[in-house]
């Protein structure tokens, strides 16, 4: 029954809207999100991201002690969570080429084992995974057997900048420059653009951030048609409801209601220069 498990995998770079779609999504019966599943060792072993919420679980457990997540390593035949290590599949460097691609089998097989393992607990027919890697999604994606299809996920780049910019002061990051930011940002789309060249285009939803706020409801009836799950009616809020989700926005624990986030233009009022640039490789990439 494998080819009609489907994988909708989200591609995007970060604070582009990923937690919004994945928790839209998973309004539907028939289709359950399991989060960043690439960060899912990060999470076990409490290092990386996930740091200011202890790295538990959307449900508040950890992963050691979340229900949902310790019927998935029962599945997997593993005793201890601890046992898995390593979830993230690294584009190999020319030194270590060998060494990383054996690492990335074992990851690609385990992630494969755990989709295995959401299906056969939760009777739904589609996961979202919305682990944004390019290249992790792509590895998948080559010899999936499953239904494996993407939604490629875009954002104005003055608005993924400038709330990068925000979060990193918040966390107390390392000061990086708006135009490095931005550059690096683009990179970012050059980089998947690049990542999907492996992929069949009729396996990819492009979706624009903006354009999804024009009419949500008929981008959703879109995505129902593209992926093949019954439609439904836009949900007015985001929240979590019975969810376990692995990373995700530090927004989502409340529940918000969904409408465009435009906070963002009036500091990019206050930066011309930055505006301009941003409007420029938005048209180019
Ligand atoms: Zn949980």
């Amino acid at each position: 029954m494998k080819e009609r498990q489907t994988i909708i995998y989200i591609m995007s770079n970060e604070r582009s809207g990923s937690t919004l779609i994945e928790n839209i999504l998973s309004k539907s019966p028939q289709i359950v999100s399991v989060g960043e599943t690439y960060l899912l060792g990060g999470y076990i072993h409490k290092v990386g991201p996930g740091f200011s919420w202890d790295w538990n679980c959307s449900c508040g457990n950890s992963l050691m002690e979340c229900n949902f997540w310790n019927k998935i390593y029962r599945h997997l035949n593993i005793s201890d969570p601890r046992e898995i290590k390593n979830t993230k599949i690294i584009y190999p460097k020319r030194k270590d080429k060998d060494d990383q691609k054996s690492k990335n089998e074992e990851v690609l097989s385990l992630m494969n084992r755990i989709y295995a393992a959401v299906f056969e607990i939760t009777n739904c027919s589609i996961v979202v995974d919305s682990s944004k890697k390019a290249f992790h999604g792509t590895s998948l994606y080559q010899n999936s057997p499953y239904n494996f299809k993407f939604i490629y996920l875009k954002r104005d780049l003055r608005a993924v900048t400038f709330s990068k910019q925000k979060w990193r002061k918040r966390y107390g990051a390392k000061d990086i420059s708006l135009i490095k930011l931005l550059i690096a940002n683009y990179l970012h789309r050059l980089w998947c653009m690049f990542m999907l060249r492996k992929v069949d285009k009729k396996d990819v939803f492009n979706l624009n951030y903006e354009d999804f706020f024009e009419n949500p409801q008929q981008t959703l009836d879109d995505m129902s048609n593209f992926f093949g799950f019954d439609s439904y009616e836009m949900p007015e809020f985001m929240e979590l409801v019975d969810d376990h989700t692995i990373a995700g926005t530090p927004n989502r624990f409340e529940k918000r209601r969904i409408k465009y986030d435009a906070g963002w233009l009036s500091t990019a009022k206050k930066r011309p220069l930055i505006n301009a640039l941003g409007l420029i490789l938005n048209k180019i990439g």
